[in-house]
């Protein structure tokens, strides 16, 4: 009996050590509660080097153009905290350059260009009640450059609006660098940022997943949206909710996949010290002044009266003084503090640029240059209309076309585009003034004195 005993007594111990096994089993392999949810990228007809390309060129351009923090600690921050959640992220052998920028703007707004480009806004620092919020924002839209939405949507446009290249030259169409820089300027910054509904729902799943991998609380992901809607109900909505619209039931599809995870970790992390420290220091940074020219905001200061010159490629003019200047690859943008939204749409100004066309010399030339180049402007701004039909003028002796478009602004406002077009040895080279409609009489004055300063070269 005693023997006995004792073996049905260790019989039972081993029973309880196999259970025991069994349920840490369990708890340690989330995968035997539910697999949790595999994503696959939408189509897209581009390859990763082109979101690598046209990711960069804007960041380049808007890192001209945006106020940025220029706060090394800052930057570091988000940049480690950043490559923390990439790290958790399959990226399917694509080597991204990740840069991370902190924006020095008060709107609560972050985003990503394709390739990997991040800017944060000091905004959506300042917004975030701990660092696993923050990590939150930034796991969304890393998952959105992993998944490649960008160039996915532009993709999705391209299919819908015909055969030529929305990004022009670099995607090896006939168009050159300068279209592209026009596109962007115009609103391709813009195309590149709108995500599907479905787009969020991938981004929020899988940035949920790469939070609990990297060791946060992943509730955190819907909390913040949450957050950011309920601040701002009534309100105009904040550009970060128009640019990632609600797909109807964030927080349930958040909360599902944690379930799928095996619940929310007892030692997730929230919040950190440096987290808070950052959140100081960010506090501390001066105010930039100049607002972007979004919806609400004051128009631009009135162009000076004083001209300067600016010579460009094959081509001289004057521009008022208080214009600045952005030269990109072909082109050269002009506009006033302000006149520039922050994602790079011109608001209030002027491009000059000067395309590669074919030409073969007849007198209808100008004008197919001068309508391919308007189609290709409007494939990046959707609602572009031609408004007048092209008609013949001089500008420097040299027959010209001159054309007005209608457009939306980028201040949410229609807008009116005069296009001055000249063929010259070097390309088309063409002008495109820009100015909402209600402010375009004004401008136009000074549209056309910059005109009358063109010389081209003979
Ligand atoms: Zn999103």
């Amino acid at each position: 009996m005693r023997v006995g005993e004792r073996e049905a007594k260790s019989r039972w111990r081993r029973i309880l050590q196999a259970s025991v096994t069994l349920v840490l089993a369990l708890v340690c392999a989330p995968g035997l509660w539910g697999q949790r949810s595999k994503l696959k990228p939408p189509w897209n007809m581009y390859s990763p080097q082109t979101d690598i390309q046209v990711g960069k060129q804007n960041a380049q351009m808007l890192a001209k153009r945006l106020p940025l923090c220029n706060d090394p600690k800052v930057d570091a921050y988000l940049t480690q905290l950043g490559l923390k959640l990439v790290a958790k992220m399959p990226n399917r052998g694509v080597q991204y350059p990740w840069e991370f920028h902190c924006v020095n703007s008060k709107e609560i707004n972050a985003f990503a260009l394709p390739g990997g480009y991040v800017f944060v806004n000091r905004g959506a620092i300042e917004a975030a009640d701990s660092e696993a919020q923050l990590a939150a924002v930034m796991a969304h839209e890393l998952s959105h450059v992993v998944l490649r939405h960008g160039t996915a949507q532009a993709s999705k446009a391209q299919l819908m609006q015909g055969a030529a290249g929305i990004f022009g030259g670099i995607f090896g169409g006939s168009a050159s660098g300068a279209l592209l820089s026009q596109g962007v300027a115009l609103g391709a910054g813009g195309l590149l940022l709108r995500y599907s509904r479905s787009d969020e729902t991938q981004a929020d799943v899988l940035g949920t997943q790469a939070l609990y991998d990297a060791g946060y609380d992943p509730r955190a992901m819907a909390q913040f949206f949450e957050k950011l809607q309920a601040e701002t109900k009534g309100k105009n909505p904040p550009q970060f909710l128009s640019d990632h619209p609600n797909p109807g039931n964030r927080v349930e599809r958040v909360n599902e996949e944690i379930d799928k995870l095996g619940g929310v970790p007892p030692n997730a992390k929230r919040d950190s010290a440096e987290f808070e420290a950052i959140k100081r220091e960010v506090m501390s940074l001066p105010v930039v002044k100049t607002p972007p020219a979004s919806a609400g905001n004051a128009p631009p200061a009135s162009p000076s009266g004083n001209f300067v010159d600016y010579q460009g490629n094959g081509f001289a003019l004057k521009v008022p003084q208080n214009w600045n200047r952005y030269e990109d690859n072909g082109s050269v943008t002009f506009a006033p503090d302000g006149g520039i939204s922050q994602k790079g749409g011109l608001a209030y100004g002027m491009i000059v640029s000067v395309n590669q066309v074919q030409t073969d010399g007849s007198e209808q030339s100008l004008e197919n240059a001068t309508r391919a180049l308007i189609g290709e402007l409007a494939r990046t701004n959707p609602g572009l209309k031609v408004a007048r039909e092209p008609a013949r003028i001089e500008l420097n002796g040299q027959p010209g076309l001159s054309t007005y478009l209608s457009n939306e602004s980028p201040n949410g406002t229609e807008e009116t585009d005069w296009l001055v077009t000249v063929l010259r040895p070097q390309g088309l080279v063409s002008f495109l003034c820009v100015a909402p409609r209600a402010a375009f009489p004004e401008y136009e004055k000074t549209f056309t004195a910059v005109l009358d300063t063109v010389r081209l070269a003979k």
